[in-house]
């Protein structure tokens, strides 16, 4: 994602701002990091350039449910 993202996304939970923390970029390019908000303290993975984004609740079933389906 470009690291100007970070000014028009916000917190899926509270909608308050995020702060961005890059592991790994290419250019203006996030490819590795985290999202975190300044309000609730959520953080959101940034993996091979795109931000997931989805709200805690959802993203740890869709975890857990391609956890399962690998077994
Ligand atoms: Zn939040």
């Amino acid at each position: 994602m470009l690291r100007e993202l970070v000014e028009i996304l916000a917190c899926t939970v509270c909608h308050e701002p995020l702060t961005l923390a890059v592991s790994r970029e290419a250019g203006v390019e996030v490819e590795t990091g985290t999202l975190t908000c300044t309000a609730c303290g959520e953080v959101y993975p940034i993996t091979e350039g795109i931000p997931n984004l989805l709200p805690p609740d959802l993203r740890r079933a869709i975890e857990a449910e391609s956890s399962g389906a690998a077994r």
